[in-house]
């Protein structure tokens, strides 16, 4: 099968190589004898629901944020009915927040968001960095860890209802207290987690595609083949390490 990957601002937003999540995604489909196909979808760009089958934003900072703002908000439309047709989605950082109603910004820019996300973030003094441990159920009944890396002053506020993406174990997450962090909505994941995220925790990355594959054949999320990922394995086991070792949640 070909996967249609509609990558948002690739040359705005790539904090911390989150483009190697696009890398991870193309060389775990390629093995399963799928063929990634990406789209860099920038300023003036439309997204047309239909036309992607997973739509990937990466961070970045309050700057590149607030020049792709106002465009990202033209597209809100166009990706709430991707979203409404079944098109998968990872926001990271950058992205996450903007995908809410709205980010105000650490030197006062009040950013306005697409409303996909029921969240609404602002920026707060002390900036919340190191190693996160998350617990997830992303199918119920099938209980995860994702690690990660998180660096971000903006603190997000989930509506009452939302859905996190995970508990946090170790790190800050969404907002330093909630002890939730990112959101889901349906085939949509938004999280704070860079590094990049989907390296250490190959079954994300296997989640996503496999439910972007259920968007282009029009059916369920398909069974992945499994692969040997005895390095991803260790990356997950040293990251989630270092977040343990902060010490408690925060
Ligand atoms: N500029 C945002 C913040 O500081 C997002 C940072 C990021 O993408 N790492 O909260």
């Amino acid at each position: 099968m070909r996967i249609r990957v509609g990558h948002l601002y690739p040359e705005y937003l790539n904090i911390y190589a989150d483009r190697g999540n696009i890398a991870v995604l193309a060389r775990r489909a390629a093995l399963r004898g799928h063929e990634l196909e990406v789209t860099g979808i920038s300023v003036d760009e439309e997204v047309r629901p239909g036309e992607q089958d997973l739509l990937y934003i990466g961070g970045g900072q309050d700057r590149e944020q607030a020049l792709i703002a106002p465009d990202l908000v033209s597209k809100g439309p166009g990706i709430a009915a991707a979203v409404a047709d079944g098109a998968a989605v990872l926001a990271v950082c950058g992205g996450y927040q903007l995908l809410g109603r709205g980010y105000l910004g650490r030197h006062g820019d009040s950013m306005p968001g697409v409303g996909l996300f029921p969240h609404e973030t602002v920026a707060g003094e002390r900036r919340m960095i190191g190693d996160v441990l998350l617990e997830c159920e992303l199918e119920p009944g099938e209980r995860r860890t994702i690690a990660g890396f998180e660096n971000h002053a903006g603190r997000t506020r989930l509506d009452p209802g939302a859905v996190p993406l995970g508990l946090v174990v170790a790190g800050f997450g969404n907002d330093g207290d909630s002890g939730y962090e990112g959101v889901r909505v349906g085939r949509a994941l938004g999280t704070y987690l860079h590094g990049p995220l989907l390296p250490r925790n190959p079954w994300l990355a296997d989640w996503l595609l496999s439910q972007a594959l259920a968007h282009a054949t029009g059916g369920e999320p398909p069974e992945l083949e499994p692969l040997p990922d005895r390095l991803e394995a260790e990356a997950h086991r040293v990251s989630a390490q270092r977040a343990r070792d902060r010490g408690g949640r925060f």
